[in-house]
Order: C-alpha cells, then structure tokens, then sequence
C-alpha cells in the first residue's frame, strides 16, 4: 500500500564524472513508501546515473554527487556507503544482469545476503521466499548462472537483491533485451513483491508502455534533466513521450 511518507527524496542533484562530465542537472524525484516510480528517458538520458547516485555507486565510476541531497528513510544519504546503505534496505540491480557466471543460481542468490549478519535458518527461509516468486530459479537452483537463459539471469539479479531485505529496489532497466513475455513474467512478479512484502521500487525503463502499466509515478528525463513527472495515468495520455526516445525534441 503506497504511503505518503518518502522513502527516498532526492533533491537538485547535479552528478559529475571525472570532475568534468556532468551528466545529471538539479534533478528531484521522489518514491513514497510502498511506491513503484519509473524514470524514463532515452539512452544517455541520465536514468542510471539517477540509480547510481542514490545508491552511491556512482563513485565506483568515479562520478560524484556535487550539488543537492539525498534522503533516505529521513536520514541524509547523500555521501554514504552503499554496503551501509544496502544492510539499510536500499539495494540497485544494476543494467545488464550481472550474475556470477561459475556460480549455481543458489550460490548468486546467497551472495546477495553476504552483507547481511543472518543466522542460517533466517537464510534458508529468505531463499524460500525468493524461490517462491521466482519458481523457476528454484527449478534451474543447481545449474551455473552463466548457463541460463537472460530472463532467468535478470530474475537471479532481482532475487539477489531480495535477499538483502530490502526495503526500497533501485532498477536499472530490467526488460533490456529480453523477449516481451519474459518482461511481462519479471514485471508481474515486482507487482507482486510490491504488494504482498510493500517493497518500493524506482525502475529506470525504456519501455514506456510496460512501465506506466506497472507504475503508479514515472518521471521523464532528458538531457539530464527531469522534463515532466505525472501518475502514470497522466504520463500515459500524453502522446508525446516517444518524442524523448527518438531525439525528436533534442535541441
Ligand atoms: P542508458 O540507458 O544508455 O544507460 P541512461 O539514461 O541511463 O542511459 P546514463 O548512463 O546515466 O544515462 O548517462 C548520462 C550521461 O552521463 C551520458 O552523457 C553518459 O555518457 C554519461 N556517463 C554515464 N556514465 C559515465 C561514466 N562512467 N563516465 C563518464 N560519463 C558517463
């Protein structure tokens, strides 16, 4: 049930790279408790850096946050860790699905609760109520991940960050390259986690359409800026959004 308490709240953030590349401009966003907000935008757009700087990933890339504040859960985030952050519930699926590739599905799942201090049994049921949303990892546990098919190396990502309890999922483009009913599979089973467990969930998503039917608010960016933000409701009435993936507004 979404809230109107934030969970996450960003506000004017400016993201450098390499102290010279600024790749996002006073952006300001917010994911209310029990929430699933989109970022959409085009390639380079600045979603993932959007992701990254509020899980504070970005300074694995050497990027920073130069301008604006984050806050999570209250507290301002803006310059901490990201494994304090995760044992704080807030965990990024990064684009591209990285699994370990000569680990079984169960041992990639079990890593994600690494930072974690869980006693066993604790562990044992977490795995049981991943494979529960994700049956058919529980099928395949036993194989190496770099084996399986994309679909299932995206739900091992998702499952891995479960494992680490989180409170809110940071996104990065989950349907990338995968066939449409796979899509729709991972996107029913994030409904799912977000209305039975009430995790919040911000997805940085090409795929307009797929995403304003799972989302309650998507933001829109551009050029490293946020350009509209609406229900998705108002987001999808709007016949312009395409406008922004296909260049046909840029300069
Ligand atoms: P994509 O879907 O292609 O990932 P995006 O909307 O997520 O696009 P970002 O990856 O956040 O966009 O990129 C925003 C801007 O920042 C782009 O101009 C990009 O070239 C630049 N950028 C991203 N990562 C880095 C990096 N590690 N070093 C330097 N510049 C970067």
């Amino acid at each position: 049930m979404t809230t109107e308490i934030p969970i996450l709240q960003i506000d004017g953030i400016e993201v450098l790279y390499e102290h010279s590349i600024l790749a996002i401009r006073n952006v300001s966003l917010s994911v209310k408790k029990g929430q699933i907000v989109v970022l959409l935008g085009a390639n380079g757009a600045g979603k993932s850096t959007t992701l990254k700087a509020a899980s504070n990933l970005v300074r694995a890339e050497r990027g920073e946050v130069v301008r604006g504040r984050i806050v999570y859960r209250g507290q301002e985030v803006t310059r901490s860790a990201p494994h304090l952050l995760a044992q704080d519930g807030l965990v990024q699926v990064l684009e591209g699905r990285h699994c370990f590739g000569q680990l079984t599905v169960e041992e990639n799942l079990l890593a994600g609760a690494l930072a974690h201090k869980v006693p066993r049994r604790q562990l044992l049921a977490d795995l049981e109520s991943v494979y529960a949303h994700f049956p058919r990892l529980k099928l395949r546990r036993k194989s190496l991940a770099g084996y399986t098919s994309g679909g299932e190396q995206q739900m091992i990502a998702i499952g891995r960050a479960l494992m680490a309890r989180p409170q809110l999922v940071l996104l990065d483009e989950p349907s990338m390259g995968l066939a449409p009913q796979i899509v729709e599979e991972i996107f029913e089973i994030i409904r799912q986690l977000n209305q039975r467990e009430g995790t919040s969930f911000l997805i940085a998503e090409q795929n307009i359409g797929l995403a304003l039917r799972y989302a309650q608010y998507g933001y829109v960016l551009e050029n490293g800026r946020v350009v509209s933000e609406g229900s998705a409701g108002q987001l999808a009435t709007r016949g312009d959004l395409e406008d922004f993936y296909l260049g046909a507004r840029a300069g």
